[in-house]
């Protein structure tokens, strides 16, 4: 990917291929970029109200952050089949992301596991 502005800049960033503004977002000291478009269009949560206030630079896990992500990009919640189900629970308390948004396949895989 390459952008206009330089790659350390945080917030608000523009593309340098198709124009279309970007936001950066940086979790656990990964860099991730989704359109402002996507995100601004997409669920309400705590990485919405985030990047409205500025640049958003958090300390939480990246590996699960890009299912977070991914719900913005697809319009689906799925669980990382490779997270514990009670760490992925939390980054979506953390995220403010109910657990009624998970997707049916994945909130069937919490049920089986928590009723064991
Ligand atoms: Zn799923």
């Amino acid at each position: 990917m390459k952008f206009d502005t330089p790659q350390h800049q945080s917030g608000l960033i523009f593309s340098g291929t198709m124009g279309t503004k970007k936001v950066r977002i940086l979790v656990g000291g990964q860099a991730f970029y989704i359109s402002q478009e996507k995100l601004f269009h997409g669920p309400p949560s705590k990485l919405k109200q985030l990047v409205k206030s500025g640049d958003v630079d958090v300390e939480r896990p990246a590996d699960m952050f890009a299912a977070i992500l991914a719900y913005y990009q697809t319009g689906e919640l799925h669980m990382p089949m490779t997270s514990c189900p009670a760490a992925f629970i939390q980054e979506m308390e953390f995220w403010d992301i109910g657990q009624d948004r998970m997707t049916q396949c994945c909130a069937n895989r919490l049920i089986k596991l928590f009723s064991i």
